[in-house]
């Protein structure tokens, strides 16, 4: 296990955070326009609301921070508080989120603003155990909402953290390697100040530097507060660090879009509600036939699956449009059919509705559906 020296985290502590002071960014989670009244008590005391570090900390997983600027401003102006985003509307979270990506992050969310209103009154809890408990908060996110709205000397862990520790402390073994995960966690646990420190801007100064001068491939190390401490600058190529294990290829697949128009309205089609499992679980599509393998689909095929699954009969099949989209363990090849039926069901089933493309913005669609629904929409 490696034990930094206490002058050498002394050095790191203070360093960080004079550079922080200096060069923060104004964020909008880090200085809130929004204030609820459990967000205030927080302010008294200068730190960011609990319930927008909540939040933001949902959507920066995985996501820039300018990506993420305009959703935090729309999720806040239609849930300004922890409870009016309880009592909303699952679909309607979604509906917000949508163009983000990673949507199980907003259901946790919504999930989570439910359990906080029923078992803890409202209140966001304020340590890390009780953090853990809540749905979708793990180690990282329960270690940021307790430093940055609580001010606990609680560590953090995620991509930019480990980079600079891997570099400071030069530690060339794979950092996704469960042994040296561990090492990395209590390295960050040692690092974080008492919270007469201010551990939530220490933590924040971590993912700032992170974020501004200890990038993955051209890391700014002239600009860089922790330069004289850094073992894989003194090194000379501190880009070559973190090492990860090989990743496993991304499996292709295959995903018939079936645009079926309806026969006597214009600009309308048939959508339906994916399964509450999965990827994309709850949201709406245009019906999508998922081949689990990295094989093409005859028409004829097509338009069997169509006629018993759907209850709609079709002659025609168009192809319209084929497309990628990567998520962590697939390559989706998506291909847009134009379908005329030539009959359809008079009654529908249920979470399945026709849809004029002029009003889909109170329907949670995924990236590819959307792009699928903008194609439609310029035939
Ligand atoms: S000196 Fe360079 S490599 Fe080391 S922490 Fe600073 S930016 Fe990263």
């Amino acid at each position: 296990m490696i034990k930094p020296h206490s002058k050498t985290i002394s050095a790191i502590r203070s360093r960080l955070l004079a550079w922080y002071d200096q060069n923060a960014r104004d964020l909008p989670w880090r200085t809130p326009p929004y204030l609820s009244e459990i967000d205030r008590q927080s302010q008294a005391t200068n730190l960011p609301g609990a319930y927008h570090t909540l939040v933001s900390e949902a959507m920066l997983q995985q996501t820039q921070v300018a990506t993420v600027i305009p959703y935090f401003h729309r999720f806040l102006d239609t849930f300004p508080t922890l409870k009016s985003l309880a009592q909303a509307d699952e679909q309607q979270v979604l509906t917000l989120w949508q163009g983000l990506g990673y949507y199980r992050r907003a259901r946790n969310l919504h999930a989570c603003a439910n359990v906080i209103m029923s078992e803890h009154q409202g209140q966001i809890p304020h340590t890390v155990d009780e953090l853990l408990k809540l749905p979708g908060i793990g180690q990282y996110t329960a270690g940021a909402i307790a430093s940055i709205a609580f001010n606990q000397p609680a560590p953090i862990l995620d991509g930019n953290v480990i980079r600079i520790l891997s570099r400071i402390f030069f530690i060339t073994d794979p950092t996704d390697h469960t042994p040296i995960k561990k090492q990395l966690w209590s390295l960050a646990e040692q690092l974080v100040p008492e919270t007469s420190g201010r551990p939530g801007d220490y933590n924040q100064s971590m993912m700032e530097l992170g974020a501004l001068i200890c990038s993955p491939r051209n890391p700014n190390c002239n600009t860089c507060p922790l330069q004289k401490l850094c073992k894989a600058y003194a090194d000379g190529s501190p880009e070559s660090l973190p090492i990860t294990l090989p990743k496993s290829k991304p499996r292709p697949v295959h995903h018939h879009i079936l645009a079926i128009q309806h026969p006597s309205k214009p600009n309308t089609y048939f959508f339906e509600q994916r399964p509450s499992t999965g990827l994309w679980s709850n949201m709406y599509q245009l019906p999508t036939l998922e081949l689990n393998h990295n094989k093409d689909f005859e028409s004829d095929q097509l338009i069997t699956y169509i006629q018993k699954h759907l209850k709609i009969k079709t002659k025609n099949i168009t192809q319209l449009k084929t497309f990628k989209h990567q998520t962590t363990h697939l390559t989706i090849t998506f291909h847009l059919h134009a379908i005329t039926p030539t009959s359809i069901p008079t009654k529908l089933k249920p979470n399945t509705a026709w849809r004029s493309l002029t009003k889909l913005t109170d329907l949670p669609l995924s990236n590819p559906q959307q792009q699928a629904t903008k194609c439609l929409s310029v035939q």
